[in-house]
């Protein structure tokens, strides 16, 4: 469904992703896992677009520091150029790293944001399906973003990624500083979502041991650069992911 071919971005002379190439068919579940600094969440925003904005951000304080080469195909199109709203109305939707919820607002309010794309309709079936996969979240609608705790912050920024109606949902790094019991919540809730909603879903880990279960094809990566495939199991029977990735 998405195919990413020869992805190249740099950061100055600094190079962040080295000739990339990866794919996610449909429904199907596919991990990027690597250490910090691999390239992760530059990895997602060249797949969702987001490196053309930062590049054209750049350019306007007058640099050009930011070099993108990419081809990258979506349901048999090319949208390598597609600005990151375009790409969204498409169905590739973003759930960044650090969730970026909006403090201020309540949980409500914050789901309402991210059906901007969606119908009257789409977007009252998913709030009711998000609030049956995370039942908390209908506990603290009216609470305030800012007030969540990192899981229930998680959870939300889920949901408003639901809200948006996507086909292929970018998830960088959901697990981060969460307590394991949470991230098995998380876990099943990935799970869940690509058997209910039938969508999609490319998720990236710095560590790889709770997610690999769920995964169908993972990539490592290492200083931008994809150095391992494969699926699951023949990814965790290899001595190298193993002691880096599974720290045994
Ligand atoms: P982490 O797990 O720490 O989030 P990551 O795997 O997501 O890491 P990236 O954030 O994609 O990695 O960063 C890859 C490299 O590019 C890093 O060396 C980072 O310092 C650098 N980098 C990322 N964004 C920029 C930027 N806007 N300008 C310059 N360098 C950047």
């Amino acid at each position: 469904m998405i195919e990413a071919r020869g992805l190249m971005v740099f950061y100055e002379n600094m190079i962040a992703l080295n000739n990339v190439t990866l794919r996610c068919g449909d429904e199907q579940v596919v991990g990027i896992f690597g250490a910090n600094s691999a390239g992760k969440s530059t990895l997602m925003y060249a797949l969702s677009g987001i490196i053309l904005d930062i590049k054209r951000k750049e350019r306007m304080r007058g640099g050009e520091r930011v070099t993108v080469f990419s081809e990258i195909d979506y349901d048999g199109e090319d949208v390598s150029r597609l600005k990151p709203h375009e790409r969204a109305r498409k169905g590739i939707i973003l759930c960044p790293e650090r969730r970026r919820i909006f403090a201020e607002s309540s949980v409500l309010e914050n789901l309402r944001i991210g059906a901007y794309l969606a119908t009257k309709q789409q977007a009252k079936g998913t709030l009711e399906y998000i609030f049956s996969l995370f039942p908390t979240l209908e506990r603290l609608k009216d609470r305030q973003g800012g007030f969540l705790s990192g899981g229930e912050q998680q959870m939300l920024a889920i949901g408003r990624a639901l809200m948006a109606q996507p086909k292929l949902l970018l998830l960088d790094e959901p697990l981060l500083g969460l307590a394991p019991s949470i991230q098995k919540d998380v876990i099943r809730a990935i799970k869940e979502i690509r058997r209910d909603r039938k969508i999609s879903i490319i998720v990236t880990e710095q560590y790889a041991r709770p997610v690999f279960p769920i995964v169908d094809y993972a990539y490592i990566l290492e200083n931008g650069s994809a150095v391992m495939e494969g699926e699951g199991k023949e990814l965790m029977d290899n001595p190298d992911v193993k002691s880096a990735y599974f720290g045994v």
